[in-house]
């Protein structure tokens, strides 16, 4: 009989063990299903940026399983409607973890078992559950170092292989693809994207091979530089289930098997998969991460509110280049290097004083690895509110941070380009340069790149007068 497979955040044949045991039964109907906030409960909905690249992980996985369906509606009433059309007696998914796919997914698999049908779920998008990594006392870990060390005890298992043969039960009630609506239109403001991402199984394989060949040596200290390739870019294919996180893992120890110069930055390229992991961690543990401070003192903190300078900082004008910078590799690719994003995020909360929820939500519609779990708990701990938080008092330099992770000026001329003939060493505030030197580069400050929007000492300096209330408060 046959058994279905909803496809969620696992887009991808390989290792994954919803589908690996369903082929095992018999036939199988392979389902993705997309919902509406309304219809799934989730408060926080895909961002443009994702809902382009799941339409194309969405085609890669088609063409991998040719019997994929495609749906549009409430999972918990169209699962259920499937079973009886098609007579399946089992239904399968690799579980997720954000607060709305739980309660959905528990009540689902409990309506199914009433009904007698198999429903079962599986790991497929952590390494560790997040109630496996447990304190000694029994409870979650809210510091990252020891979640890590616990974490690393626990064994990972290697990856599944691909089904060997899959029967497809046939179904032709479903949409096609285009049904769902997932690209922009007007305007179309992924032009070119498809340049720089290959959404789907086939182009995480192919990024992660380049990165442990070109990337990893040397990732312990080049990942903190945007000008260079040393960060994997996974980021979107880890959020989506194009690779899973074993994979990474195996072909990670296997790289640095094979060559013993890589042990270093491979165990610290996987304590970076480990980070992602305990954002899930938290986020399980604590599901109202999205909503509220982790540290409720933060409550206290007195936010501005100003459309003006969110709409800056959204644009990249706010007069620092190297934060300027960030946020036009945000729009014109989906990704930010994370360097750029903690300094950038530091901007918002602590130089304008905007709160963090105004970010999380910029990111999630804009970044193409736009994650509830990873999300929250960095803008958290940029804004100092969250788990094992940057400490408040550390404020990013917007200045300084220019020629210490871009010493060239490679990152900021390329996003920047109104800057790009600068000298390296007016590059980072060109509100500093001789009239001269801006007169020469052809900048002209106000016109063609604007002034700082905040002074950097003044602003710095209301911030820590602003978490007086906070320290007061708790
Ligand atoms: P690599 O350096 O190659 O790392 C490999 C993988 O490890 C990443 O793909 C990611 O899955 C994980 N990872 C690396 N750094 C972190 C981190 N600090 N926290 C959690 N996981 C990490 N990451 C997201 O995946 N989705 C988000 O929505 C997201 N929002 C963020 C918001 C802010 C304000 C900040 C400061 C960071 C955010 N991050 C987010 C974390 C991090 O910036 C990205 O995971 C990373 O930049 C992705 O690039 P990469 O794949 O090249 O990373």
């Amino acid at each position: 009989m046959t058994t279905i497979v909803w496809f969620r955040q696992d887009l991808r044949v390989s290792d994954n063990p919803a589908l690996h045991e369903a082929t095992r039964r018999g036939p199988v109907l392979p389902v993705y299903i997309l919902e509406t906030p309304d219809q799934s409960g989730d408060e926080h909905p895909l961002g443009g940026a994702s809902r382009w690249w799941l339409h194309h992980s969405l085609a890669a996985l088609k063409e991998d399983l040719p019997g994929l369906v495609f749906l549009r509606g409430s999972a918990r009433h169209l699962i259920p409607e499937l079973v009886q059309e098609t007579g399946a007696d089992a239904v399968y998914w690799n579980r997720c973890y954000e607060p709305h796919a739980i309660e959905r997914d528990s009540a689902l698999k409990e309506s199914l078992k009433t009904d007698l049908i198999d429903a079962k779920s599986f790991k497929a998008s952590l390494l560790f559950e997040p109630w496996d990594v447990e304190t000694k006392t029994g409870g979650p870990y809210k510091v990252y170092s020891p979640f890590w060390k616990a974490a690393q005890k626990i064994s990972v298992p290697d990856p599944l292989p691909a089904p060997a043969e899959i029967n497809f039960t046939a179904y032709d009630r479903g949409d096609n693809l285009s049904d769902l609506e997932l690209l922009p239109t007007k305007p179309n403001w992924a032009e070119g994207w498809e340049d720089i991402w290959q959404p789907g199984a086939a182009g995480a394989k192919d990024r992660l091979i380049e990165f442990l060949d070109h990337g990893l040596s040397g990732y312990g200290d080049k990942r903190n530089r945007p000008d260079l390739p040393n960060v994997s870019r996974l980021s979107p294919h880890l959020h989506f289930g194009d690779i899973s996180p074993k994979q990474v893992w195996s072909a990670t120890q296997h790289a640095t098997a094979r060559k013993s110069s890589l042990s270093s930055d491979g165990h610290k390229f996987l304590s970076e998969i480990a980070w992602r992991e305990f954002s899930y961690h938290l986020l399980y543990h604590y599901p109202q991460l999205p909503e509220k401070n982790w540290r409720p003192a933060f409550d206290a903190y007195p936010w501005r509110e100003s459309e003006e300078d969110l709409k800056k900082w959204q644009t990249g004008l706010t007069g620092y280049p190297m934060v300027d910078a960030g946020m036009r590799e945000l729009w014109h690719t989906g990704y930010m290097h994370n360097r750029v994003r903690m300094l950038a995020g530091s901007f918002l909360v602590k130089h304008l004083r905007l709160h963090w929820k105004h970010g999380e939500a910029w990111f999630r519609d804009t970044l193409v690895d736009a994650d509830l779990a990873n999300n929250s708990a960095s803008w958290q701990w940029v804004a100092g509110s969250g788990a094992d938080a940057a400490p408040y008092f550390r404020i990013f330099n917007p200045i300084s941070q220019g020629p210490k992770f871009d010493p060239d000026g490679k990152y900021v001329r390329r996003w920047v380009p109104e800057l790009a003939k600068l000298p390296t060493k007016h590059l980072f505030s060109p509100f500093e340069a001789p009239a001269s030197v801006l007169s020469e580069a052809g900048v002209r400050l106000g016109e063609t790149y604007p002034y700082p929007i905040v002074d950097h000492g003044k602003a710095r300096q209301a911030a820590l007068d602003g978490y007086e209330d906070v320290k007061s408060a708790g």
